[in-house]
Formats: structure tokens, sequence, C-alpha cells
């Protein structure tokens, strides 16, 4: 990246009253077949002319073309059965009703890659693409063949590694994961987590990154976050095995939440994506909001790793909320880099 502070967003945008119902994750689609494909595009095209008039640096399709960041993937798989399903907890933190693993699972067409070309010619800005990490995969699911997480997940790894590759190769610029479940299972996020994580990322000479946030706005995950006390250390756990592996880039959750800015030291040499947008709220921030929490975090991280960018996706949010976000997130990125290049300029009179 050229540009200092390029800003992004973790993942997704509202999508379009006419293409699935608002406020709503997992949210069924109101069109189908042919116009489900061309109602996607429109919207990919909408949500991406959004980024990109707020001045969102690295943009994405916003997930229009997907219901759920992890389930639309899956849906894609051989050896799920989504008429077989069982309640599990979710992240040790909320049940859902999953499908099952009946057999040995397979990638038998591309997922995104198609979406991806497409995104590809309607931008000249470098894109952002994100899959469900490994770990978050194997959390919303039943298994009755593998009968073993790490397993799964191994398989999973192979999987993702097939359409990152076809990412790669449709002009993607990062690759994003979204380990969510990284922030839960710390012990095997440490044994096997991360690990599979680099085997998704194998070969690859694009961009990678992970996400790891405390999960969108929701009722069950605002609810989590207030049983965690007065600073959330979770990243802590993870931060030093993550720091030695090959992912490039870092998403973090870090406006509004009570993770102490200084854990990020943690990842030094990292790029670290800090989430200076709260998702979790309909107030809009205010461009000071966004620098300040970017000064906060420049006191850990160095300026030409610092990826400006949101908490969390922003599909359950209004749409006008999300767009003033983006503007927000991109005047306060701003802000920023007009102060270090006075900096800067301070900086070379001062002899020696
Ligand atoms: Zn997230």
């Amino acid at each position: 990246m050229n540009t200092l502070l390029p800003t992004s967003t973790a993942g997704s945008l509202p999508k379009p009253s006419w293409l699935a119902r608002p406020g709503t994750l997992w949210s069924p689609w109101k069109l189908e077949g042919d116009e489900l494909v061309e109602g996607r595009q429109d919207a990919l095209r909408v949500s991406l002319a959004e980024q990109e008039r707020a001045g969102i640096d690295i943009v994405s399709d916003g997930e229009q073309t997907r219901q759920h960041f992890v389930t639309t993937f899956i849906e894609h798989l051989g050896g799920v059965d989504f008429e077989r399903r069982e309640t599990v907890r979710i992240r040790d933190r909320y049940d859902a009703s999953v499908p099952t693993v009946v057999g040995a699972v397979e990638r038998k067409n591309p997922v995104f890659v198609e979406d991806a070309r497409f995104l590809r010619r309607q931008t000249t800005r470098p894109i952002k693409w994100a899959l469900p990490g490994p770990m978050t995969m194997i959390d919303t699911l039943h298994d009755i063949h593998y009968r073993s997480r790490e397993k799964l997940a191994w398989e999973f790894a192979t999987i993702l590694n097939q359409e990152a590759r076809e990412l790669e190769a449709a002009g993607v610029d990062i690759i994003q994961f979204d380990e969510p479940a990284f922030n839960v299972f710390f012990d095997e996020v440490n044994d096997w987590g991360i690990a599979t994580l680099e085997k998704a990322i194998e070969g690859l000479r694009c961009e990678t990154a992970v996400h790891i946030c405390y999960g969108y706005g929701i009722k069950a995950n605002t609810d989590w976050k207030r049983t965690l006390g007065s600073e959330w250390r979770q990243y802590e756990r993870i931060f030093p095995r993550l720091r030695s592996s090959r992912v490039d880039l870092v998403s973090l959750e870090c406006h509004n939440s009570r993770v102490p800015m200084e854990l990020i030291e943690l990842l030094r040499d990292k790029k670290v994506m800090v989430g200076a947008i709260d998702v979790a709220s309909d107030t809009i921030e205010s461009p000071e909001d966004v620098a300040d929490t970017l000064r906060k975090a420049l006191r850990f991280v160095d300026a030409d790793k610092l990826y400006p960018c949101t908490n969390c996706g922003m599909a359950p949010l209004a749409r006008g909320v999300a767009c003033g976000k983006l503007e927000a997130l991109s005047a306060g990125a701003e802000l920023v880099r007009r102060e270090l290049a006075s900096q800067d300029e301070a900086g070379s009179v001062v002899p020696g």
C-alpha cells in the first residue's frame, strides 16, 4: 500500500432492502434464480460505490454475495447435510441449529471466485476478500464423521487454501480469514488453530489477514461482553503465537471496547487493522473519535503498519448509519495522516 493508514472495513455492510431484510443476520434472500445473481451483483456495485465515495482505500464486496460469513461457504461444500440439523453451542456463548458433517468434506466447485472476479472488474482500488477461518467453521457445525474438532479443522484448511489460491488468481490483494473463535478457545488456538490457519494461507503471494473480534453487535455478544470484566485481555493469550505466524495482518476490535491498547505491542512487526468504529452502536463516531483511537494505537504500532478499520462487520446496521461510519473512518484517518505529515516536516528541520 502506498497510502499511509489505508482504511478498510472488517467485512460486511448492510444489504439493500430489496435483496434481504434489513437489520437481520441470516436474512433469507428476497430474490431467486437469475434475479438473485443479478440482484447480488447490483448490491455489490452499490456497496462498492458507497465505500469509494466515503474514501475507503481497500474495498470489498461488503459481503453482498453471501447470506452469512460462515454458512454460505459451508453450503457449497460436499459432506455436510443441511437437512440434518442439531442444536449446538456456538463459541461457548449461544445455541444455534447447525448442519451436520456426515462424510468427507470437499470443495466441489469454487465458492466466491466468480464474485471476486466481478468485484475486481468494478474497481482499481486494492480489494480484500473475507473467508471464514477453519476454527470458526468447525464451531458452526455438528460433526458425526470426523468426531475431532482438530481433524475437521485441518480438512477445512485444505479446502480454504484451494479457494484462497483461486481468489488470489482472480486478483484479490488481501485474503482475510474471520476467526472470532480465536477469542474463545485459547488452548486450541495455540495447539492447532493458528497452524490450520497457516495451512489455509500456504503458498499465497497476496497478503493475508485474520480478523479476531468480539462479534457482531447482536444481543448474545453484547451480553457476553458484559461478563468479561473491566479489561478484555483475551488477545493476550493468542498474540505471541500469532506474531510468529505467517499471517501479514491482524484485524482487531479496539474502539469502545475494553481491550487494553498496549496488547497490540505483542504483535510488533505485524500490520494491525485497528477497529476504530464500533459496530454495536448506532451512534456515528466523529472523525475526532476515530483519530483518537488511531493515536492511541500509534503508541504500539508503527504508522506504516497501522490499517484503520471497523471493529467487525456492519451488516446489522441501518444503511445510513453504516455510510456515516465509513465517512467518519475515512475522515479520522485523514486527520492522523496530516498530523504524521506535519510531524515529519517538523522532524526534518531538527539537526542530527
Ligand atoms: Zn467480527
